[in-house]
């Protein structure tokens, strides 16, 4: 399969690529996957992206996650302009921080107290220090297929065995911090219990994605989040939900509300900036009363952090989760896309597996159910690879990788359904 890049965003890639490495500022965005060049973007508008060519898509990444209100909302652009003539950052309390706060406390449920940070990966490394910090303990245990940012922490990959340590999964990670991360399978409770069980006292965090958003969708199997919350309570880890995706998109609390299990610390990202550059993390004030200033004064700082202009993007965004509507509609659209996804399935004579919670979706090109990253690998990519460029063709834009969820937002309408079920049914055709 070509490309379909046209010459406009050729052009400028091929003069990123002389000053960026890669040409991308994050490492997906450079099409390596679908083995081509990305539109460069001009700009979005509701659930449509235009780029420099004048080519226009039905956008079913939304900046990976974040604009559930698609791009350019009237009330995320107001605030922002709002906030940003009233000065950029000032690095001194301003009442934004303390309404977003507020916000994100009455909308999940485990969230006492709340750290704004700027980023996902922000997030991630804070709630790991503080429950390290507060446990006294140094090694964590994650999962396979889970993506946690690009801490040093996180990228470590199982060792060989149950017994072996943990293997650095880029250069640049010394082997002592991949030693104190153990990776187990996702929806492996087992699994879970005889690591526990080997490194007795010595675990301070379980920190998961409670629907996998990192290796396609994933959900997690009946019973398997309760038994996370059970093993760490018995062995006194702290528990944390890594709701960076999740948060705000399966409903206003999040994972956590949706499967009705509570952990301790819980990081948000994505959502949670209204399309700026936040994280938090937060959780059990007894935690969180642990970080500097307070308590133990587990350190953990930022000189942008709580920047007013993000707060006020954040919080017009969240205030409009408030309204019982928009999951409704969110729940809607993500259906009628799984639904229409699936006849197209059957017409094609295809089984391939979907999955999807809420408005995270994945079709995974293989006929295996995907449970885990294992499966989830069976997928044929250079099946995936084929569709993605006929799909983007007809004006269809999901990310260039098999294994990501597509975001459908609030604000894609029916026709941009109609169409993308069209284009959808046209590219599988194509495709085989
Ligand atoms: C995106 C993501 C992160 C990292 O967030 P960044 O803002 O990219 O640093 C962490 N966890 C999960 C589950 C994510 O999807």
């Amino acid at each position: 399969m070509v490309e379909h890049t046209g010459p406009k965003s050729l052009a400028a890639f091929a003069e990123a690529q002389q000053y960026i490495p890669g040409g991308v500022n994050s490492p997906a965005r450079a099409y390596g996957a679908v083995r081509g060049n990305p539109p460069v973007i001009s700009h979005g508008r509701g659930a449509h992206l235009f780029d420099l060519d004048g080519r226009e898509y039905i956008d079913y990444v939304c900046s990976w996650g974040p604009l559930i209100f698609g791009h350019a909302h009237p009330r995320v652009v107001e605030a922002v302009q709002e906030a940003s003539a009233l000065g950029t950052s000032f690095g001194a309390p301003t009442p934004a921080e303390t309404a977003l706060a507020k916000q994100i406390v009455q909308m999940v449920p485990s969230v006492e107290m709340v750290r704004m940070v700027n980023s996902g990966t922000e997030a991630t490394m804070s709630a790991v220090r503080v429950a390290r910090g507060y446990t006294g303990r140094d090694k964590i245990l994650k999962f396979e297929g889970c993506w946690h940012g690009h801490g040093d922490s996180f990228l470590i990959k199982a060792g060989s065995s149950a017994l072996t340590l943990g293997a650095p999964d880029s250069p640049g990670i010394p082997q002592g911090i991949a030693s104190l991360s153990i990776t187990v399978s996702y929806n492996d409770a087992g699994a879970v219990q005889e690591a526990l069980r080997q490194n007795p006292g010595q675990i301070a965090a379980i920190i998961v994605e409670p629907v996998a958003g990192n290796m396609g969708t994933v959900p997690p199997r009946a019973g398997f989040l309760e038994q996370l919350r059970q093993l760490a309570d018995q062995e006194g880890c702290v528990l944390i939900f890594d709701e960076v995706i999740t948060g705000f998109r399966l409903g206003p609390g999040g994972a956590q509300e949706y499967f009705g299990v509570l952990p301790d610390l819980t990081c948000l990202g994505k959502i949670v900036g209204g399309g700026l550059p936040v994280g938090a993390y937060g959780g059990k004030r007894e935690i969180m009363q642990q970080v500097s200033p307070l308590g133990k004064k587990i350190s953990q700082a930022g000189t942008l952090a709580g920047n007013p202009l993000a707060m006020r993007a954040g919080l017009a965004q969240l205030q409009m989760l408030g309204d019982s509507q928009v999951y409704r509609r969110l729940e809607e659209v993500s259906q009628c896309l799984e639904e229409g996804m699936a006849g197209n399935l059957r017409q094609l004579n295809l089984k391939y597996t979907l999955n999807r919670v809420g408005s995270m979706l994945c079709m995974f090109f293989t006929e295996a159910p995907v449970v885990d990253y294992p499966s989830a690998c069976t997928a044929d990519t250079g099946r995936f690879r084929r569709f993605f460029w006929e799909l983007l063709r007809r004006g269809v834009y999901v990310a260039p990788s098999q294994f990501e969820c597509l975001f459908p937002s609030a604000v894609h309408s029916d026709d941009d359904i109609e169409q993308t079920l069209r284009a959808h049914y046209e590219a599988l055709k194509a495709a085989h």
